[in-house]
């Protein structure tokens, strides 16, 4: 082990409140993600980085802020360094809502520090991380370390609703080579994970009256004023949804990564609007009267697909699949279904860092060093930052520590993982950026 790392270690060590007072600390500022639930005393994502800018300045960064969202800042944070060997540090300080309050043992947004733990809100996902990249930064400054290459350290907003924070700073902003996201892993080491777009796919039918539908099950013989039954577009939605099952699991069984679980590549119709009449919303104008033959469905779904595909070949697979679907039926040919990709520029692009890239090798070594359960080097069943990352030519790895109740209940992380992750990221940093 080099010196410069044994040194850093020892600050860690000798100073190992600051990281567990520090996530206390942001845990007490509740910074509910506003695009869930609107409510002042609980949005308050910018005093949350003023205590993240605060901390970067004291430790020499030069720092950035913007609003992505009105009163929505990012910040980061640069120590200058050389390109080549330079890396981000990451995390995001937005939180989900609380849910049942009554369900908490404690209050939500106390930061207690108890059983080993620190409770509440985002304490693992992912305060603990932020506060285990600025306490890894202080260490190598305090040990008198200084860095080769460029060290970032990048704040932001929205990861929770979509990721738009990390999205805006990766289109508006120098990036590095490489990054660390430190979401909760459970100290596993994670290099991949599937893209997922959002996509919408309207079907559409023949407005008529329900009182003609007989005309569409029994033909009558045609006589004069003979009305013409309408096409259901509900019905054809659910033709459509029983051809997207075994679509996808033909994708799931066709498409197959080391690092994921078997079948990751799902698509999921989470939404689904049937009615009358196209509204200026692209959604069905009229969804209260079932007198009317539907001709308007909207089915959204949400699909994912590898770590190693990419998005261009995903897209043309489906809009095939749909095209032969169409195909199969007189009405639809003339009026095919409409697909939209990235609904609500919903898009995350699929992240499949190497196993045997330096950034995995560094972070799964130190992680072995320093752990009392060795790492696992796995892939990531969701998505995270990482992906705008990955899709903006960063190779990133998302690594960090364990805890409970993230996204539910009584959230916590575990102190002793969020002093080893502070650890293994410092290392990874003096491995990644080297020392001069
Ligand atoms: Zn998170």
């Amino acid at each position: 082990m080099s010196d410069a790392i044994k040194d850093v270690w020892e600050k860690i060590d000798a100073g190992s409140d600051f990281v567990v007072e520090l996530t206390s600390e942001l845990v007490k500022i509740p910074s509910v993600n506003p695009k869930f639930q609107v409510d002042a005393e609980l949005n308050r994502e910018p005093e949350v980085q003023d205590r993240v800018q605060k901390q970067l300045e004291e430790d020499g960064f030069s720092t950035e802020r913007w609003d992505v969202f009105p009163d929505r800042p990012n910040v980061t944070g640069e120590w200058e360094g050389t390109d080549e060997k330079s890396l981000i540090l990451c995390g995001h300080i937005d939180v989900v809502p609380v849910g049942d309050s009554s369900a908490w043992a404690r209050d939500p947004f106390g930061g207690q520090i108890e059983e080993g733990r620190v409770w509440g809100r985002g304490a693992v996902d992912m305060k603990a991380g932020v506060a285990a990249c600025m306490a890894a930064a202080l260490a190598i400054r305090q040990a008198g370390v200084t860095l080769e290459g460029r060290l970032a350290i990048h704040s932001v907003v929205d990861e929770e609703a979509g990721g738009f924070g990390a999205m805006d700073l990766v289109k508006n902003k120098r990036l590095a080579r490489r990054a660390i996201i430190a979401e909760p892993t459970w100290g596993n080491v994670v290099p991949a994970e599937g893209g997922l777009s959002w996509v919408r796919v309207t079907i559409f039918g023949k407005q008529a009256h329900a009182g003609w539908r007989f005309n569409s099950l029994w033909p009558q013989p045609h006589t004069e004023g003979r009305i013409e039954p309408g096409v259901n577009a509900i019905e054809l939605a659910n033709r459509f949804l029983n051809a997207l099952r075994d679509f996808e699991a033909s994708r799931c069984r066709d498409n197959w990564h080391p690092l994921t679980p078997a079948g990751l590549a799902t698509i999921n119709p989470g939404v689904i609007r049937g009615g009358a009449g196209m509204g200026e919303d692209g959604n069905p104008a009229i969804m209260t009267n079932a007198a009317m033959i539907s001709d308007v469905v909207t089915i959204d779904l949400d699909y994912k697909f590898m770590p190693d595909e990419n998005f261009e070949d995903v897209k043309s697979e489906f809009e095939d699949f749909v095209g032969h679907f169409a195909a199969t039926d007189p009405w639809m040919r003339e009026n095919p279904p409409k697909i939209l990709w990235d609904l609500f520029d919903l898009n995350f692009p699929p992240m499949n860092t190497p196993i045997d890239h330096p950034l995995t090798l560094s972070i799964a070594n130190r992680a072995t060093e320093v752990q009392a359960k060795p790492p696992e080097i796995k892939g990531f069943e969701a998505v995270t930052d990482a992906a705008h990352y990955a899709g903006a030519g960063v190779d990133p790895v998302v690594y960090g520590p364990s805890g409970d109740g993230f996204h539910g209940n009584n959230e916590c992380v575990d102190i002793n993982s969020l002093i080893e992750t502070t650890k293994v990221i410092a290392a990874a940093v003096i491995d990644n950026c080297g020392t001069r």
